[in-house]
C-alpha cells in the first residue's frame, strides 16, 4: 500500500524508470555535445553563435529565477551585464589589472548596486520594480554613453583576452569553453539552489509570503538575495562578453537589450532553468534571420527586429505563457529525491516550559477594520500543556484573534505576552522563532511543491544552510535531517505515504493535516490550529483528536478554533466563547455546554 502510493507519486513526477533513464541520457548527450562542439569541423560562425547563446543564457537564467520562480520582473539586467563588462574593460586597459581580479571587482560592484536597488524597490509592491529597473537601465546606459573616461559612444577598445597560465582565450573556440562552462555551472548552481532550504523559501516568495513569514522565514531578505543572484549572473556574462569581443560600447547594455533578455526568458519558459538556453537559442537564431530579412522587406535598415520581438512576446504571453519549456520538458530529466535520510540525526528540540506554567497572556487585544470592531478587547490566558478551545459563530473574530496573537495582523490595541516576554510589537516571523506556530483557516501552501517540501518549509528555522552552500551542494547532510524531520511529522498525522505527492493535488482535508505537520516541523511550544478538522471524515477526525491528545501528553500547548462541537467538547480542557468580537464566556466544556448565553449565541437569538 505504502510503496504503491510512493511509486505512483514518483511516477507522476518523474515518469517510468525507462523514460527517466532516457531523459538523463539526453541531458548527458546535451552536455557532451556542448563539450565537443568546438572540436568538430563546424564553421567558426557556429561557434560564435554558440558563444552568444551561452552569454545570453547566463542572463536569461537569472530572469527565470526572478520572474518564473519569484514573480519579479526586471528590465534592467542589461545594465548589470554592462557593469561586468565595463569594469573589466576599464581596469584591464587603464590599469592593466588581471581579468580574474576584475571579475571579482565587477561582481562586488554589481552586488553593491543590486543590493541598493533591491533594497529600495523590492519593498514597494506592484509595478515599482519593473519601473525602477527601466529607470536604472536607462540611467546607467546614459552614463556609459556620456562619460569621457568610459569612451562615450565609442566605448573602450583593446580589451585583452582572458588567460589561464599559458592558455589564452583569444580564439572563439577557446573562449567557448569559458562561456559554456560558466553557463552550465550557473544552471547547475541554480538547480541546486532551488532544491534546498533557501530554495524552498525562495519558491515560497511567489504567493506564499504570509505563510512563509509565519514559519519564521525572512521573505524580504530572500527577495533581495534572488535579485542579487540574477544580477551577478548577468555581470559574469558581461565580463565574458568584454573579453570575447575585446571591446565594449554602450549599445548592448541599453534598455533594448533589457527587453530582449526578458523575451528570451519568456520564450524559453520561465518555469525552468533550462528554458533559458532554449530562449537564448531561439532569440539568437531568429534575430540573425530578421536582420537579413527585414531590411529586404522594408528597404531600410533599423532595429525593426525589436518590434517583431515585442509582438512575438505579446503573442507568446497570450497563447503559451509557459514558453517553449513545457514542450521540451518531456525530454528533460525530472528532479526526484531518493529517500536517503533514514540514518540522519534528529534536530535538537526546544526546551519545553513547565507543565501548568503561564505560557500565553492575551490582554485586551483589539482589532478594528475601519468601523468594524472584529476583536473587542479580548483577554485570556493559556497554561503550558493544556488545550484551549476558541469557539463562536462565524464572524465572531476567532481567526482575527489568531492573527493578532501570531503577529500576522497588527493590533489596534492590547498586549500579548509569551513566556513572560511582551511580543505585542514583534513581526510574525519573530514570534514564530520563539516557538509559536499555526495553521490557517484558508489553507496556505505551495501547491506546486511536494507535501514533503511544504512540510520542510516549517523546518526552515531549524536549519542554517545559505544560498552559496546550497549551490555547491554542501547542504546535503542538513537536508537529510530536514527531510527526516518532515517525514516524521507527516507520519505523526498519518500522511507519510503521501509525502511525494504534489500538495495541490490533495483533497482539502489532507491539505489541512499537511499544514499541521508543517507547523509541527517548526518545533513549536504553542500550536494554534484554525479549524483543523474541517473537511475531514469521521474516522480522520477521531485520528486527529488522538494526535492532538498525544501532543498534549508530550507537553505541547494548543489553541484550537473548531466548529465541530463533539470534537471541541471531547478534546479541550477549557473553552473561550466569542460573539461579535467580544468574549462571551470562558469555562470548562461542561460549563460552556450548560450556558444559556452560549446556546442563544449559537441559535442567533437574544438572551
Ligand atoms: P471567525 O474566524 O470567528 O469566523 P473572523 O476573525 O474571520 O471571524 O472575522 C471577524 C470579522 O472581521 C468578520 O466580520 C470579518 O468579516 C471581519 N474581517 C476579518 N478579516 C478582515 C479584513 N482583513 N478586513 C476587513 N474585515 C475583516
Ligand atoms: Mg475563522
Amino acid at each position: 500500500m505504502k510503496t504503491e502510493a510512493v511509486d505512483s507519486a514518483a511516477a507522476g513526477v518523474a515518469g517510468a524508470p525507462a523514460r527517466r533513464a532516457a531523459r538523463r541520457a539526453l541531458l548527458v548527450a546535451f552536455v557532451a555535445l556542448a563539450f565537443v562542439l568546438p572540436q568538430l569541423p563546424v564553421p567558426d560562425f557556429w561557434i560564435t553563435q554558440a558563444n552568444y547563446i551561452g552569454l545570453y543564457a547566463l542572463v536569461a537564467m537569472g530572469l527565470v529565477l526572478l520572474i518564473g520562480v519569484v514573480g519579479l520582473t526586471s528590465f534592467g539586467q542589461a545594465a548589470f551585464v554592462g557593469i561586468g563588462a565595463y569594469t573589466t574593460a576599464v581596469l584591464a586597459t587603464a590599469l592593466g589589472l588581471s581579468p580574474w581580479l576584475n571579475l571579482l571587482i565587477g561582481l562586488a560592484l554589481t552586488c553593491a548596486s543590486a543590493l541598493v536597488l533591491g533594497w529600495v524597490t523590492l519593498r514597494l509592491s506592484g509595478h515599482y520594480l519593473p519601473l525602477a529597473t527601466i529607470a536604472w537601465c536607462l540611467a546607467l546606459n546614459y552614463s556609459m554613453a556620456n562619460m569621457e573616461w568610459l569612451g562615450k559612444f565609442d566605448g573602450i577598445l583593446g580589451v585583452p583576452p582572458i588567460a589561464i597560465g599559458a592558455i589564452d582565450f583569444t580564439e572563439g573556440r577557446n573562449i567557448y569553453y569559458l562561456i559554456w562552462g560558466a553557463a552550465l555551472l550557473g544552471a547547475a548552481a541554480l538547480i541546486n539552489l532551488l532544491d534546498s532550504r533557501p530554495g524552498r523559501a525562495i519558491r515560497a516568495l511567489n504567493g506564499g509570503v504570509p505563510m512563509a513569514e509565519a514559519m519564521g522565514i525572512p521573505t524580504f531578505r530572500y527577495k533581495v538575495q534572488v535579485f542579487v543572484i540574477a544580477a551577478l549572473l548577468a555581470a559574469v556574462s558581461g565580463w565574458l562578453f568584454a573579453h570575447f569581443q575585446r571591446s565594449v560600447n554602450p549599445s548592448p547594455f541599453g534598455i533594448k537589450w533589457g527587453i530582449e533578455y526578458l523575451v528570451m526568458a519568456v520564450i524559453g519558459g520561465i518555469g525552468n532553468v533550462w528554458g533559458a538556453f532554449a530562449g537564448a537559442t531561439v532569440v539568437k537564431i531568429i534575430e540573425d534571420q530578421l536582420q537579413v530579412i527585414l531590411p529586404r522587406l522594408t528597404g531600410t535598415t533599423g532595429n525593426f527586429e525589436t518590434i517583431v520581438f515585442g509582438i512575438g512576446l505579446v503573442l507568446m504571453l497570450k497563447y503559451a505563457p509557459q514558453g517553449l519549456w513545457p514542450f521540451l520538458s518531456k525530454w528533460a530529466p525530472a528532479p526526484q529525491r531518493a529517500r536517503d535520510w533514514d540514518t540522519a540525526s534528529a534536530f535538537p528540540e526546544r526546551e519545553r516550559p513547565q507543565r501548568g506554567s503561564l505560557l500565553l497572556e492575551v490582554e485586551r487585544v483589539r482589532k478594528q477594520f475601519g468601523g468594524l470592531v472584529a476583536v473587542n478587547d479580548v483577554s485570556f490566558e493559556l497554561r503550558a500543556g493544556e488545550i484551549l478551545g476558541l469557539i463562536g459563530p462565524n464572524g465572531a473574530g476567532k481567526s482575527t484573534t489568531f492573527n493578532l496573537v501570531t503577529g500576522t495582523l497588527p493590533k489596534t490595541a492590547g498586549a500579548v505576552r509569551f513566556r513572560g516576554e511582551d511580543i505585542s510589537a514583534l513581526r510574525a516571523r519573530e514570534i514564530a522563532r520563539r516557538g509559536v506556530s499555526r495553521t490557517f483557516q484558508h489553507v496556505r501552501m505551495m501547491p506546486a511543491m511536494t507535501v514533503l517540501e511544504n512540510v520542510a518549509l516549517g523546518g526552515w528555522q531549524r536549519g542554517h544552510s545559505g544560498a552559496l552552500a546550497a549551490m555547491l551542494r554542501l547542504d546535503r547532510a542538513e537536508e537529510r535531517r530536514m527531510f527526516r524531520e518532515a517525514e516524521r511529522e507527516l507520519a505523526r498525522i498519518g500522511m507519510a505515504d503521501q509525502m511525494h505527492e504534489l500538495a495541490g493535488n490533495l483533497p482539502l482535508g489532507r491539505q489541512r493535516l499537511m499544514e499541521i505537520a508543517r507547523a509541527l516541523c517548526t518545533d513549536p511550544v504553542l500550536l494554534l490550529l484554525d479549524e483543523p478538522a474541517a473537511g475531514l471524515r469521521h474516522r480522520e477526525k477521531k485520528a486527529l483528536a488522538e494526535v492532538l491528545r498525544q501532543l498534549r501528553a508530550e507537553g505541547m500547548t494548543l489553541l484550537l478554533v473548531e466548529h465541530d462541537m463533539d470534537f471541541v467538547m471531547n478534546l479541550t480542557d477549557r473553552i473561550v466563547v466569542m460573539e461579535y468580537g467580544t468574549k462571551l464566556m470562558e469555562g470548562t466544556p461542561a460549563e460552556v455546554q450548560a450556558s444559556p448565553a452560549v446556546r442563544a449565541a449559537y441559535l442567533g437569538t437574544e438572551h
